[in-house]
């Protein structure tokens, strides 16, 4: 039995996720919070927000954002691979700065106009 707080909702339900029980979830409010408890021990995800290097504008670093949840396991590859980008200014919000990352459906995108 996995114990977690539920994320979703500023309430903070204490959840009890049942591995040996297919994953079943207790403490839950609703069922949001059956689905977050599911799948943070499953295969937790995240949206990853981070800076890339930026040439040519105002600012030295520009912030990227995945447009849609990773997972977890693979954040530090992801962050290795925004290492070694650097962008051009002008870019705009909603830019496509590495498609598919890490072999991912999800892009990371600038989240800023500059
Ligand atoms: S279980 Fe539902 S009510 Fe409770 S914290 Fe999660 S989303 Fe909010």
């Amino acid at each position: 039995m996995k114990e977690l707080v539920c994320i979703v909702c500023p309430k903070g339900c204490r959840l009890h996720v049942d591995e040996e029980n297919n994953y079943s979830v207790t403490g839950n409010s609703c069922p949001r919070g059956a689905e977050y408890g599911h799948n943070e021990i499953k295969n937790p995800t995240r949206v990853l927000t981070s800076t890339v290097r930026l040439e040519g504008g105002l600012y030295r670093r520009c912030p990227v954002k995945t447009n849609k949840a990773v997972p977890k396991r693979l954040l530090m590859d992801i962050m290795q691979a925004l290492n070694s980008v650097s962008l051009k200014a002008p870019v705009q919000a909603g830019q496509v700065v590495l498609p598919h990352v890490c072999g991912t459906d999800a892009d990371v995108i600038v989240t800023k106009n500059l």
